[in-house]
């Protein structure tokens, strides 16, 4: 995605493209599906040369989030980690290391035959999404 694509899905999205939020834009939508924290997409942007402030990564994830560009999906403890895809589909949560892994949306309760091979079913957590319709 060019920079001006990138800035106009963010004004699409009522998201003033500010120079912040276009270097947080290019890391998060390049193309490939990630989650991520405000601590690894400072890291990665700081690794590239670009220096945010760790606040300013807090922010700006928020942000999008509010604005529906990316999902906010609880992992262990209080740590917040931000998916880019936001299209339907489960979580593995790693209780050992955090990791967050994608499956495909499935109609029946996940069940070992769906792990990635290496993993066994530790707990299992549904929480489905409501609003109310009046
Ligand atoms: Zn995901």
């Amino acid at each position: 995605m060019t920079n001006e694509q990138l800035a106009q899905r963010l004004r699409d999205h009522d998201m003033r493209p500010t120079k912040q939020r276009l270097a947080i834009a290019a890391h998060l939508f390049d193309g490939t599906d990630k989650h991520v924290s405000a601590e690894s997409v400072y890291t990665t942007l700081k690794q590239a040369g670009i220096h945010l402030s760790i606040g300013t990564v807090y922010n700006s994830l928020r942000h999008f989030a509010d604005a529906g560009l990316l999902r906010a999906v609880p992992g262990l403890g209080d740590h917040l980690t931000y998916d880019t895809n936001i299209g339907a589909h489960h979580h593995l949560l790693d209780v050992d290391t955090g990791e967050i892994i994608d499956i495909p949306a499935l109609s029946q309760p996940v069940t070992s035959a769906d792990l990635p091979q290496g993993y066994e079913l530790e707990a299992v957590e549904i929480t489905y999404k409501v609003k109310r319709t009046s």
